[in-house]
């Protein structure tokens, strides 16, 4: 008896020094990010650097990773979801799968219109879409807004990216949101008669189509518009930034929620605000040719050659409060 109790005392006593002597585990971020691996790592890379803080991440689509988030539940290693399209944060916002964050360094350095207004989401980079024309044939004068090119005067003109791409869905749901249904459903009905060719699957080739005179202007994002320069600088094709007169550059954002069940949640905290700061600022946006969300943050790269431009001041949280209306709407006025 007393032998048995000596063994269950020393092994207690064993287990009690081993876990004192346990070393503390590392910290760490689990994240999971739809921005491709060779636009995220390298902003990683530089806070693991400055704060010895491991970030381990998995890329994939936004609708998968939004789908496993989902099934994991509770037991999801996830500490962050980093997506593209405020569309995509709000659906996660819908199923739950955020919480709030109350930071001082977020609010201050994410503008009200590009964050959730319950902070459980905050917007990293700004992506603008706009107009792009050719310079041999159209007058930047004739050129003002996205309205406007729903006018005679681009019968036959205007090359359009399909409808089923989010980027339109989110432009026509701003469309919506500022103009009521029945004047954008006209805006959308005059771009579909103005239309010279069938919807295109992609920016880059909406951008090439009009290079080529199959069209005269359209609308993308600026960063395809960036890429194609970069490998054909002589392309004829030139930005205009739309709307200045009126609501603004079509914005969106890339973004940030904390998860619902974040185990790691003062590290991935530490992580959104630093992300939020100059250095990341530039370093994310440069890569992917899109702009800092912080305004105190100066844009670098090749987006500077473009000039300045104003963005939409709406909450672009829009987009996905109104998807269902853009999709059915522009479903109504035949645009595909
Ligand atoms: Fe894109």
């Amino acid at each position: 008896m007393r032998i048995t109790l000596r063994l269950v005392s020393v092994s207690l006593l064993a287990g009690w020094l081993a876990a004192c002597s346990e070393p503390p585990k590392d910290p760490e971020v689990v994240v999971y990010t739809s921005r491709k691996d060779h636009l995220i790592r390298p902003v990683f890379d530089l806070y693991t650097q400055e704060t010895g803080v491991k970030v381990r991440y998995t890329t994939d689509d936004d609708g998968a990773l939004i789908t496993r988030l989902a099934a994991e539940g509770n037991n999801s290693p996830a500490d962050l979801l980093i997506t593209v399209d405020a569309g995509n944060l709000w659906q996660a916002t819908e199923q739950g799968l955020f919480q709030p964050v109350d930071s001082e360094v977020l609010t201050t350095n994410v503008p009200a219109n590009l964050r959730d207004v319950d902070n459980r989401w905050f917007g990293q980079t700004v992506r603008a879409r706009t107009l792009v024309y050719s310079p041999d044939r159209v007058q930047p004068e004739e050129l003002s807004s996205y309205e406007a090119l729903a006018e005679p005067a681009w019968k036959g003109r205007l090359c359009l990216r399909t409808s089923k791409k989010v980027y339109n869905q989110s432009l026509v749901a701003t469309m919506i949101e500022r103009h009521g249904e029945e004047k954008a459903e006209a805006i959308v009905r005059g771009w579909v008669d103005n239309l010279a060719t069938d919807v295109f699957s992609n920016d880059t080739a909406l951008i090439e189509a009009i290079a080529a005179g199959q069209c005269d202007v359209g609308i993308v994002n600026t960063y395809y518009f960036g890429r194609l320069i970069a490998e054909k600088p002589d392309l004829p094709v030139a930005l205009f930034w739309a709307n200045q007169d009126s609501s603004g550059v079509h914005i969106n954002i890339s973004g940030v929620g904390l998860t619902a069940h974040a185990p790691n949640r003062d590290q991935a905290i530490k992580l959104m605000e630093w992300m939020s700061t100059a250095a990341p600022q530039q370093l994310l946006a440069e890569q992917n040719m899109e702009y800092p969300v912080n305004p105190a943050v100066q844009p670098t790269g090749v987006v500077t050659a473009w000039g300045e431009f104003r963005g939409d001041d709406l909450n672009v949280a829009v987009a996905g409060k109104r998807q269902v209306e853009a999709v059915k709407l522009m479903d109504r006025a035949g645009y595909r």
